[in-house]
């Protein structure tokens, strides 16, 4: 992959710098507001007005242009400040709104994207439930046809954003039985439904992030609100999510950069045995190969993004990238504390939030075991690395 152009170059320094003003003084006290976890708001409509949200979208939808490579600049930039902050704004316009933007019908694209990209309203992506993780085969939140609506009940688990989002992208099964592939579809769901109850959860990382448990208990959804084809919303799951990897990758990438630059800051000052930490060998090694981590990280992550926007086939370095980064990111975070001693294990230090805060990224948009399968799949059919 080649390197950044200087367009996207000067698009990266406009949001690091942003970041630096906006987001990286409050990441500490949004990850303490351990009672609440509650998003920063304000964040949907500052990047909404700045035509970030719609990076990667097109202008016709009122996105702001630019593709997958400026979308993981984005994302790569505001998780080096607060990746669970970045995690809202991911699920808002990379699984949401590009779930929708992807598929819809155009009336229904045009009633809720550009109102997604402003800002204006917020979005979520529901396919977890209590027995459905990693294998999205298992969803067994029903949808029943009756007359021109669909009624909706179940439980889905685990969903960022669904506490306060306006509309939320929730899989549920309209036919066939639990682990077939067709059956499922997905519908577009305003979060004040009737008959849908929302149940906020705690949890160990991300905490700037709204975590909620979802309950529908007959809640009656349009048939106009059928997101893509009935029956088909697996393929649709999976498409969303393979394109999700990229920008999931780009943000766990970020987070090992903070961590990164926290090490090399940490042992820079901290003084032992008469000299700072840099001094000795066993430190400049980890540094050294921390850094040559990410760097191969950056390539992963950037060449699938390219791949993406030239339209070629990108889903297995999709998969490559989110496991290569998301394990490097928690490798990195590990590192970073460990680097820190017990000043990384105080709840102000940041060592200790990238810590709390890599592991989602192991999971989210499919087990890194699933990749390594799906990885293995595309080798035996001639994939070359
Ligand atoms: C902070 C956070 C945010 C989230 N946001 C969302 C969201 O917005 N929307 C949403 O739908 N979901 C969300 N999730 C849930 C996420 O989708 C699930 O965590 C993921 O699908 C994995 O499911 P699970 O956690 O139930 O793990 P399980 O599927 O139960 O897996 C448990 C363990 O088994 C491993 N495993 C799974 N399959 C295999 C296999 N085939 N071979 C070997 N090992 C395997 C897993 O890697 C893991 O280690 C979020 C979760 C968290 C923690």
């Amino acid at each position: 992959m080649s390197e950044l152009s200087a367009t996207q170059e000067e698009f990266r320094a406009q949001v690091a710098r942003f970041v630096e003003a906006e987001i990286s003084p409050h990441a500490t006290a949004w990850d303490r507001d351990e009672s609440q976890h509650t998003y920063p708001m304000h964040l949907f409509k500052t990047l909404g007005d700045l035509g970030w949200l719609g990076v990667g979208f097109s202008e016709s939808l009122g996105g702001s242009g630019g593709g997958p490579v400026e979308r993981c600049v984005m994302f790569e930039e505001l998780a080096r400040g607060s990746a669970g902050a970045a995690l809202g704004i991911y699920v808002h316009t990379s699984l949401a709104a590009a779930g929708l933007a992807r598929v819809a019908d155009p009336e229904l694209i045009e009633r809720f994207v550009p109102g997604l990209l402003a800002g204006d309203i917020t979005g979520a992506w529901a396919y977890a439930e209590p027995d459905s993780g990693a294998d999205v085969t298992q969803v067994r939140l029903a949808a029943k046809r009756d007359g021109d609506n669909f009624v909706l009940n179940g439980s889905k688990m685990y969903i960022t954003n669904a506490t306060f989002a306006d509309l939320i992208l929730v899989v549920a099964r309209t036919s066939e039985e639990p682990g077939k592939l067709r059956g499922l579809s997905v519908f577009a769901i305003d979060g004040d439904s009737e008959g849908l109850t929302r149940t906020k959860m705690a949890k160990l990382g991300m905490r700037p992030s709204e975590l909620a448990e979802l309950h529908f208990d007959d809640c009656v959804v349009g048939a106009d609100r059928l997101v893509g084809e009935l029956d088909g919303g697996f393929r649709q799951c999976l498409a969303v999510l393979s394109e999700g990897r990229v920008f999931a990758g780009a943000l766990a990438l970020g987070l090992g950069r903070a961590a990164l630059d926290a090490a090399v800051a940490h042992v820079g000052t901290r003084e032992q045995f008469g000299a700072p930490l840099a001094a000795k060998q066993a430190v400049r090694l980890t540094i050294g190969e921390m850094t040559a981590r990410l760097r191969a990280v950056r390539h992963l992550v950037y060449s699938a993004a390219d791949k993406l926007d030239r339209g070629e086939a990108y889903d297995t370095d999709a998969s490559i990238a989110k496991l290569v980064s998301s394990e490097t990111a928690t490798w990195v975070s590990e590192r970073c504390l460990h680097l820190h001693g017990a000043n990384g294990y105080m709840l102000d230090s940041p060592a200790q939030r990238f810590y709390r805060d890599c592991k989602i990224n192991e999971w989210g948009e499919g087990a890194n075991e699933l990749q390594r399968e799906m990885i293995f799949e595309a080798v035996a059919r001639g994939y070359q690395p």
